[in-house]
């Protein structure tokens, strides 16, 4: 079966059609500035040539049309028609705490995701809009919604529960959930298949411009970095990560700032880009470090430092750990980001493979054959984590 992966924003539609026959890609995409005027990007991956134009975008229905067009077409075409297409994945931030698991789209699916705009303002209605889209465009044709923060459902109360007033989490659904839960399911669902042994231990550091760490045992959450939002945890590209929550009063009394403006710190001005000064990129934080740029520097040290952190606490958390895996942007390409954090585990009986972590992009382990915490590279692929559930689902 072939499967269309949607993840829909706001203003954007990014695409992915997956032979699962083979798991193999068949063309990817992006839909940008709907609403505004409309611009398609569409790669086939069978040697055609990549489509780059301007399209015009009014609603994500139209994105939707133009992506469908694209992918039966003669010259851009990856499939006949689109009856070759048996299903769509959405990815869907949050599934609040009634999605332990994907679904199938219908009235109620659709009710619970509405139900959770709130905790996810930004990405719920978006998501949402991607789905009502497919179901305009291709209707009759299977539709899942696979959640992120369903990875975080296996989490026990004294992992989720914040030390507040108990009926902030009755009445108003304040607690943990985490994010990046496709990504984390999806690693260390295959750190257990490599490990091959039962109840595998694994700490995943999901490090990109947004990064979050996990605790899993065979597979299933014991704990995770990002919280209600994804803004707590580790120090991210523009994100602070956990703070100080007085912090806030003592900067909006000083300052006059809004919450709203409070937050926009936070959220965007915040992380490596708030510490160095100069960008939120991890390339250009190790060229202005190396050029010995001091603020570069302390960012850079700061952010492996409190992801090594994450990984003793977790550690703790499960009474050890077998495998430490890197993923996403900087965990997959980060050779010095992985080799730093590292450093600070020998405690736990990491040993790093120096030659082994020069390494990008593929998957590899780092450590030593002696390592007592087996430490691998494992490339997230959440697009395919989306088109198995659906598969599973529209199969069963
Ligand atoms: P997102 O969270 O937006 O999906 P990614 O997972 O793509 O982000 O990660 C983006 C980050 O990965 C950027 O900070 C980028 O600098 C970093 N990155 C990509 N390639 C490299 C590299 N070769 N060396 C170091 N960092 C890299």
């Amino acid at each position: 079966m072939k499967i269309l992966v949607i993840n829909a924003g706001s203003s954007s539609l990014k695409y992915q059609l997956i032979d699962m026959e083979n798991e193999s890609l068949l063309a990817k995409g992006l839909c940008e500035r709907i609403g505004i005027d409309g611009r398609l990007t569409h790669k086939p991956q069978n040697g055609k040539p990549t489509y780059e134009a301007d399209v015009p975008f009014p609603t994500h229905k139209e994105a939707i049309e133009a992506v469908l067009e694209k992918l039966t077409s003669k010259e851009y075409g990856v499939v006949d028609s689109m009856s070759e297409i048996g299903a769509v994945g959405h990815r869907v931030l949050h599934g609040g705490s009634e999605f332990t698991e994907s679904c199938l789209v219908d009235e109620k699916c659709e009710e619970a995701i509405r139900r959770c705009f709130p905790l996810g303002p930004l990405h719920n209605p978006a998501n949402l809009m991607g789905i009502k889209a497919c179901q305009a465009v291709m209707p009759g044709t299977p539709q899942v919604a696979v959640f992120d923060t369903s990875f975080g459902m296996s989490m026990e109360p004294k992992a989720y529960m914040y030390a507040i007033p108990y009926e902030f989490y009755e009445k108003d659904s304040i607690r943990r959930y985490g994010f990046h839960g496709t990504s984390h399911r999806f690693v260390s669902a295959r750190a257990c298949e490599i490990s091959g042994k039962p109840n595998t231990k694994v700490i995943n550091c999901h490090l990109g411009n947004g990064s979050s760490v996990s605790a899993s045992i065979d597979g299933k959450c014991v704990d995770t970095s990002m919280g209600l939002t994804p803004l707590a945890g580790l120090p991210m590209g523009t994100r602070s990560g956990d703070v100080d929550a007085a912090i806030l009063q003592f900067l909006m009394n000083k300052y006059n700032y809004s919450v709203d403006q409070m937050l926009n710190i936070l959220n965007k001005k915040s992380g490596v880009l708030g510490v160095s000064g100069v960008s939120s990129d991890f390339r250009d934080l190790e060229s202005a470090a190396a050029e010995g740029n001091k603020h570069a520097q302390l960012a850079l040290e700061k952010f492996c430092y409190e992801t090594a952190k994450y990984v003793g606490a977790y550690a703790a958390a499960m009474n050890g750990v077998d495998m430490i895996t890197f993923t996403a942007g900087v965990g997959e390409n980060g050779i010095d980001t992985r080799a730093r954090i590292c450093a600070y585990l020998g405690f736990l009986g990491v040993t790093l493979d120096p030659e082994k972590n020069n390494s990008r992009g593929k998957e590899v382990e780092i450590s030593t054959p002696d390592s007592k915490v087996r430490v691998f590279v494992i490339p997230t692929n959440e697009e395919l984590m989306i088109a198995r559930d659906t598969l599973a689902l529209v199969t069963k």
